[in-house]
């Protein structure tokens, strides 16, 4: 099968400086190989012609594909275009559709034309534009000698919309590329090095066309199959039997699959069981309920959250014992668990959920270190606490024990008894 490779370019001396992170690189060659293009080289340049037009010639002899981002304002400071003139021997002319689309884009926003934002209608003789539906720079698209050059805005969020919708169909028509098709196990609840261990001989079993990946985050975990073939419903099959066969050996783990993440299925059980939930949210400050609130429609099953952060916040809002506070701390069992109680009461919801911890980097004891941090989940059935010893960093911490507290709420809901 034809191997296509890709270069990614991205241009900007703000991400030289280290004041702009490239995702645009990152997000670039995700997309690029869900459709089976290879991404063989990165690289960044700065605002700087000599270095722009290295870059490009340089990716020319290496690549079929160059993706390029970054430098197409209309300010003397992004010199993308003209360097994309100069590389393939043409004049920057007004470019008519460029204009038309331009104009639509501004009259949409009720704002005139002026003659800065018009230069962006001029471009390079020899492309073809790219319509830029999310903003006032129109790509460019050249193909010289069976190669194909894209330029394209630097703003995120315009140069995924212009490579869904315009760059990355196009890729598919021009290039053999071979089918692909993944799918995504969703697991949590585990660590990377134990999943590999408990899945070893499925692992080593796996056929040659397909791919594992382990792509854990905080407390997360996907494992992704590719698979590469010809035929797509072939490799469907192939890639879900696989699965069947993975399923039962990772069965405590798995919570969803492809883009479901763990919210959203709690969301959609909490909908098909007609259930409610609340959150008390002492070291976790609002980010459970963040997490909850990120899925569309979360209004119909969660009912709100409190972050009592000060002991006399637990007693006089959430009504936690001062008892259970002086006898057993903030941090314990007794108050998580009274603080789940408790919300749950009063947001008159079925479920309520509840962290409080020592997220750190101070604040630690011998008895209760950084990162000890214990959550609880109560119904109409009762209550079930954890405690976990995380690390010294406060925003994994936070992060870890969400998902932690989550996890526990989606086995609460598995369990129906
Ligand atoms: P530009 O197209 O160079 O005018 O870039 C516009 C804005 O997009 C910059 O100010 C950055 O904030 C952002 N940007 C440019 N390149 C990247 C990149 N590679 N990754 C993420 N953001 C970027
Ligand atoms: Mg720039």
């Amino acid at each position: 099968m034809n191997v296509v490779n890709a270069e990614l370019i991205t241009i900007g001396d703000e991400i030289l400086y280290g004041q702009t992170l490239d995702t645009n690189a990152h997000w670039m060659s995700s997309a690029l190989s869900e459709i089976g293009i290879k991404v063989v080289r990165r690289t960044t340049v700065g605002d700087l012609e000599a270095e722009i037009l290295k870059a490009l010639s340089e990716a020319e002899l290496r690549t079929d594909i160059i993706l390029i981002t970054g430098g197409l304002g209309p300010t003397n400071d992004d010199l993308t275009k003209p360097c994309l003139a100069r590389y393939f021997d043409c004049e920057i002319v007004v470019n008519e559709q460029a204009l038309k689309e331009l104009q639509k884009y501004m009259a949409g926003r009720g704002r005139e034309l002026n003659k800065l934002t018009r230069l962006q209608a001029s471009l390079p003789e020899k492309c073809e534009m790219v319509s830029n539906e999310r903003g006032t720079a129109a790509g460019m698209w050249f193909n010289k000698s069976g190669k194909v050059f894209v330029a394209m805005p630097g703003v995120p969020d315009e140069m995924k919309h212009m490579m869904k919708h315009k760059v990355i169909p196009r890729l598919k028509d021009e290039f053999e590329l071979p089918v692909i098709y993944h799918k995504i196990v969703r697991l949590a609840g585990i660590g990377e090095s134990w999943l590999a261990e408990k899945i070893e001989l499925w692992e080593n079993a796996l056929p040659r066309n397909v791919r594992l990946a382990y792509l854990p985050t905080y407390g997360d975990i996907k494992m992704r199959l590719t698979a590469t073939g010809e035929d797509l419903e072939i490799l469907k099959v192939q890639a879900n039997e696989l699965v069947d066969q993975l399923l039962p050996l990772i069965n405590d783990y798995v919570y969803g699959f492809d883009d479901e993440t763990l919210e959203i299925v709690i969301g959609k059980m909490l909908i098909e069981r007609n259930e409610t939930l609340a959150i008390a949210e002492s070291c976790t400050g609002g980010y459970i309920s963040h997490k909850i609130t990120s899925v569309a429609g979360s209004s119909d099953y969660f009912n709100g959250s409190i972050v009592p952060y000060q002991n006399e916040m637990k007693i006089r809002r959430l009504g936690v014992k001062e008892a259970t506070l002086i006898d057993h701390g903030a941090v314990s069992e007794e108050t998580v668990i009274e603080m789940a109680q408790n919300v749950r009461e009063k947001f008159r919801a079925n479920i309520g959920l509840a962290s409080s911890g020592i997220a750190g980097p101070g604040g630690g004891t011998e008895e209760k270190p950084v990162g000890t941090i214990w959550v609880a989940c109560a119904d109409e059935r009762g209550f079930i606490s954890k405690k976990l010893q995380l690390t010294q960093d406060r925003a994994v911490n936070i992060r870890l024990s969400s998902v932690a507290a989550l996890n526990m709420l989606h086995k609460r809901l598995l369990k129906n008894d």
